[in-house]
């Protein structure tokens, strides 16, 4: 029979306590559950009188979801946990410590980042991150390319693959971005000043053509371990410093849907300085900012792909002449396509973004949804016409 019940603040303590290296032997520990609950209880366990703390994050068995329950596998704790093993070890530094894994209680015991910000809030109160591009296409770059069948025996992959089917979590994806947006489906939730915007969603056949061929590759593309939900609500960031969370949703996917949806946030973020700059000016420095990065993000992704490829290619095929461009130029369209399919549904599906949902005034607000409709829509469209990532930026520039 399974041990499963979820934590109390106390028992956090005591499972706290047992971790070896952590705290001190004398000095009182406080718990504190700082989630937002829908899914898991985080907790935040600390020593005062020794500085120390940890995380203790707790898979709960039902997903709250527009008020009602529904349940969900505890086996995304174990993928959670194994995903952020395998990035500390492709990507050293860019996730929390793994402390102990308890798969019974569904359990993640790891380093507290809470000298970090979660990025989301940063960049709404302006925050400004040197460090970021380079991190985060370091991160992308080493979790795609060496779990790929480019930079990983094909056998070990196809075993990975099987550890890592998720097929709850994927099932969840699936519906909130490739269907729900694109039909009148009960989960859908929008402001009602959008009806009009998004019937006409509804109706677009050219966009449900480009987002089937999305929702295929989303589904039967097992090109690398994704992380598969890296929204700027995933990655804790300081100026100098950056750690991606949370991979509860990791299985084998196409590539451009984790490079999409961290571009997908910052033009999210783009699009809502209709509120967050005000003032004309510092609003086109704040763009010019979050575009810049989008760019830098892209080109040093492709150039530290290309040489992870060139020094750690598994297979002579690999140097096959073209071969590498005509993947990069694919991967590249995939980010368009996931990039704008990722922007679509923080608008008009379940789920939104606190950039665009926090702008208090309803018009303000309304011209930010309809900037963000504008590109992720074009950005779909035009998914497989991409050649460059220049083409991104000019679709973001000038939509309106
Ligand atoms: P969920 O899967 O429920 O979204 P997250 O892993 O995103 O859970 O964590 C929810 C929140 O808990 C984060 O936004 C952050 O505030 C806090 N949190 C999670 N992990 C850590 C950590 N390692 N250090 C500090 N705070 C954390
Ligand atoms: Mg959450
Ligand atoms: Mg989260
Ligand atoms: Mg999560």
């Amino acid at each position: 029979m399974s041990n499963y019940h979820p934590l109390t603040e106390a028992e956090a303590i005591e499972i706290a306590r047992s971790i070896s290296g952590i705290f001190e032997q004398e000095g009182e520990l406080l718990s504190r559950e700082i989630g937002d609950g829908n899914l898991n209880l985080v907790f935040h366990v600390s020593q005062p009188s020794s500085g120390r703390s940890l995380i203790v994050k707790q898979a709960l068995p039902y997903a709250k979801v527009v008020g009602e329950s529904w349940p969900l596998t505890l086996d995304r704790a174990r993928i959670e946990s194994e995903a952020l093993m395998i990035e500390e070890r492709l990507a050293p530094g860019l996730v929390p410590k793994v402390y102990h894994t308890d798969n019974e209680l569904a359990l993640t015991i790891m380093e507290d980042l809470s000298s970090h910000k979660i990025m989301r809030q940063g960049l709404i109160e302006g925050g400004i991150y040197p460090q970021f591009a380079e991190d985060i296409s370091d991160f992308l770059a080493r979790t795609l390319f060496f779990t790929s069948d480019l930079g990983m025996n094909q056998q070990e992959k196809k075993l990975l693959v099987r550890s890592f089917a998720n097929p709850e979590l994927c099932k969840i994806t699936e519906e909130l971005i490739f269907d729900h947006p694109y039909t009148n489906a009960d989960t859908n939730s929008f402001d009602s000043h959008l009806q009009a915007d998004a019937e006409q969603l509804w109706s677009d056949a050219t966009l449900h053509f480009e987002v089937a061929l999305l929702r295929e590759k989303f589904l039967t593309h097992a090109q690398a371990l994704l992380h598969g939900d890296l929204h700027t609500g995933s990655i804790f960031i300081t100026p100098e410093s950056t750690k991606v969370i949370d991979p509860e949703f990791a299985y084998f996917g196409p590539m451009g849907f984790d490079i999409g949806a961290v571009l997908a946030n910052l033009l999210l973020h783009y699009a809502s300085q209709e509120h967050w700059s005000a003032e004309v000016s510092a609003r086109q420095e704040r763009r010019q900012y979050l575009l810049e990065t989008v760019r830098r993000i892209w080109v040093s992704f492709e150039s530290k792909f290309r040489a992870l490829w060139d020094g750690h290619g598994t297979d002579r095929i690999f140097g096959t002449a073209g071969y590498q461009d005509d993947y990069m130029q694919r991967l590249l369209q995939d980010t368009f396509g996931f990039t704008g399919a990722k922007m679509v549904r923080r608008i008009v599906g379940l789920a939104h973004v606190a950039d665009i949902d926090r702008i208090p005034n309803d018009e303000t607000r309304a011209k930010a949804q309809r900037l963000a409709l504008s590109i992720g829509t074009a950005l779909i469209k035009q998914n497989r016409q991409a050649t460059s990532i220049d083409q991104l930026i000019d679709i973001a520039e000038t939509a309106n």
